[in-house]
């Protein structure tokens, strides 16, 4: 089992409740979304940027596609990681070749949790999950309602467990209407531990504070809700 890796290194978590702790991050290739906001170049390249030494700025370049045990070999030289975060991209895309993956320390799924057949193959073998749900424009009428229901699924079968963090994250922009998001954490309350609510990095996209604010007070009566930025952006980290 292989698959294509855009970026293999070690640095900080810079979003969500686990935000400052050490990972190594593994970046898939290849989406099944196309979000409006996305800054993440997810084509598939023939090398994998590796950084040995992290915080250099320096990277080898590891020919695509890897395998489980590559993967093992590249990521063991790292020392004193609370998770490999599996990021993309879209990393349940390759949901086989994630349970073939055997590193030495727990998996943590950064997921836009839309494939819920994908889900069921990795369940067992996630320790944390970060999902998102994506409440963009890309989906309208009936597309919107099956992208809502495929995410609930999807959090339904990667839910909190007592072996398994499962928390939302959702990303925030101007077109994000909150009534959306107050529906959507309804269903997924209780399969979360909590609900972060990311303001967009990019200035001109972001929702002004008050409503973000005031969305936070409506759902802190069902469930633990949290407003974090991205932090890596703020001090120049991957
Ligand atoms: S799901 Fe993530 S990687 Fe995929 S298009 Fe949206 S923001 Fe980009």
């Amino acid at each position: 089992m292989e698959a294509p890796i855009t970026e293999i290194f070690c640095s900080v978590q810079g979003e969500g409740p686990y935000v400052g702790n050490r990972q190594v991050f593994l970046r898939f290739a290849g989406c099944n979304l196309n979000c409006s906001y996305c800054d993440t170049d997810v084509q598939i390249s023939e090398a994998c940027k590796y950084e040995e030494n992290p915080g250099s700025g320096i990277f080898q370049y590891v020919r695509n596609p890897l395998n489980p045990d590559k993967i093992a070999d590249l990521v063991g030289p790292f020392m004193n990681v609370h998770s490999l975060s599996l990021t993309g991209g879209e990393p349940l895309l390759y949901a086989d070749f994630i349970t073939e993956l055997d590193v030495g320390f727990p998996l943590y799924l950064e997921s836009n949790m839309t494939l819920p057949d994908m889900a069921r193959k990795v369940k067992d073998c996630i320790s944390f999950v970060s999902g998102d749900v994506k409440l963009t424009d890309e989906f309208q009428g009936g597309e919107l309602e099956s992208h809502i229901e495929r995410t609930i699924e999807t959090f339904k079968i990667l839910r909190n467990t007592e072996n398994r963090d499962c928390f939302c994250k959702i990303v925030m922009t101007k077109d994000v209407l909150p009534a959306d998001v107050l529906d959507v954490a309804g269903f997924i309350s209780n399969y979360i531990s909590c609900l972060v609510l990311q303001p967009v990095t990019q200035n001109e996209l972001r929702p002004d504070v008050r409503t973000l604010l005031e969305l936070q007070n409506e759902l802190l009566g069902d469930i633990d809700t949290l407003i974090i930025p991205q932090t890596h952006t703020m001090w120049g980290c991957l």
